[in-house]
């Protein structure tokens, strides 16, 4: 173990998987969540993991990313996730006119999409709407929103790290331009805690942008809602999409044995609180039952939201920005040394993220330490709570 302290804050899939990679490097790491891990948009997605084939048409940089570290996941925390694939549904002829196109865009991204016969899709898929015109199986799965990042939170505390939930930070001290000290509150004491730190890596997802400020520092972050809504019932066992670019309501993933259709997307200003509107909840049912028709007909289990950190500013509803992560280092733009923010990505590419991040710190020390989580076995997510 080196002698550097790293404060991560934020205790989603990117604070689980930087605590990883930081521990595994020999940082000393201590993570900050304001509440229970998990609790921000990490245990609130769509889980989907995603093989990247939904970016294949926008960006085959993000669709590549997404592929790699779905391979690696799958290596490193299968247990995490189905492999069920996926389905890309034609409904309309400007979509099947997109068939071609859309297997050439994910195949270039290293995707290993294939259109199938119709009949063959709706053998695989019998609650598939039958009106599909063209369909093309992907390399897609469903993650288990909570077991992943526990395995990595799991992993970084049997190596020394330690993981404080309901502290929430309040402060980011500096001393001649380079962080000294973190200061949070402890929700269950009520009692201040201070941290002192070389370094900080804010993971705070949505609320990454007011944690930057702490520190006098700047995140341009557009936060983005999504509502999904899910029923009673396991009606495919594949993740079904519809073949188009990416907009609201248009793919359904299977969790055990409920349905999820999901999501919407609105920019909003307050991440904390966020709930469905009856209007999307509407939308989503209607548009279900066009990839399964009689979604709407089962009963409701549950309808939530939660907010995308979207990494830049968007003047329309965020569909603008790059779904991709970036790595802010605050000491070259702000002028605060010691202090990353890692914004955007997907709960599929919170490894990359974490390796990314850690790189850069490993650069701000000089330390010379390379990234192993690619290969590395994590520990089973009950270690967690077996540990305390
Ligand atoms: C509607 C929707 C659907 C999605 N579906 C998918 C999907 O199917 N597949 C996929 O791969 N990705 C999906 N994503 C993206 C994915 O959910 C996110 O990229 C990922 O969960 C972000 O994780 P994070 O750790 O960066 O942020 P978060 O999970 O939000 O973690 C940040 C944490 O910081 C904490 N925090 C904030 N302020 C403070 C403070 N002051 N002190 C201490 N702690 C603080 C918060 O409590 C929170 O727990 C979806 C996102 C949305 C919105």
């Amino acid at each position: 173990m080196n002698r550097f302290h790293v404060a991560v804050i934020g205790g989603g899939g990117t604070g689980a998987a930087t605590a990883w990679d930081l521990s595994r490097r020999g940082f000393r790491v201590t993570v900050l969540e304001r509440g229970e891990l998990t609790s921000g948009t990490t245990g609130r997605h769509h889980g989907q993991l995603h093989s990247g084939a939904r970016y294949a048409l926008a960006d085959r940089t993000i669709a590549r990313e997404c592929m790699v570290e779905t391979l690696i996941l799958r290596r490193i925390a299968a247990d995490c996730m189905e492999y069920n694939q996926g389905l890309f549904i034609a409904l309309d002829e400007a979509e099947a006119a997109l068939a071609a196109e859309f297997v050439d865009a994910c195949r270039g991204a290293g995707i290993g999409a294939v259109e199938i016969p119709v009949r063959r899709a709706l053998a695989m898929e019998g609650a598939v709407n039958p009106l599909v015109l063209k369909a093309v199986l992907v390399p897609d799965g469903t993650i288990d929103a909570y077991r992943l990042p526990m395995r990595f939170f799991a992993s970084a505390a049997a190596l020394g790290a330690d993981i404080r939930t309901f502290t929430e930070v309040v402060g980011i001290d500096r001393s001649r331009g380079a962080v000294t000290t973190v200061r949070a509150v402890d929700h269950r004491s009520g009692k201040p805690v201070s941290v002192s730190a070389d370094a900080v890596v804010n993971a705070a997802g949505p609320w990454a942008d007011r944690v930057a400020r702490l520190a006098g520092a700047e995140v341009a972050l557009t936060a983005a809602a999504g509502t999904m809504v899910a029923v009673e019932g396991r009606m495919t066992d594949m993740v079904v999409s519809r073949l188009r670019r990416p907009g609201d309501g248009d793919i359904l993933v299977p969790q055990r044995k409920l349905s999820i259709i999901g999501s919407t997307q609105r920019i909003v200003a307050d991440r904390d609180g966020l709930a469905p509107t009856e209007g999307e909840i509407a939308f989503l049912r209607s548009a279900a039952d066009n990839l399964v028709p009689g979604f709407s007909a089962r009963p409701v289990r549950a309808a939530w939201t939660a907010a995308r950190p979207l990494a830049g500013r968007s003047s329309d509803d965020g569909r603008s920005i790059s779904r991709d992560f970036v790595l802010i280092d605050h000491g070259k733009k702000d002028g605060v040394r010691g202090l990353f923010t890692m914004l955007g990505g997907k709960a599929t590419t919170l490894r990359a993220m974490a390796e990314t991040a850690s790189d850069a710190v490993d650069g701000y020390f000089g330390t010379g330490t390379r990234c192993g989580t690619a290969t590395a076995e994590l520990a089973p997510y009950a270690d967690y709570w077996r540990q305390r």
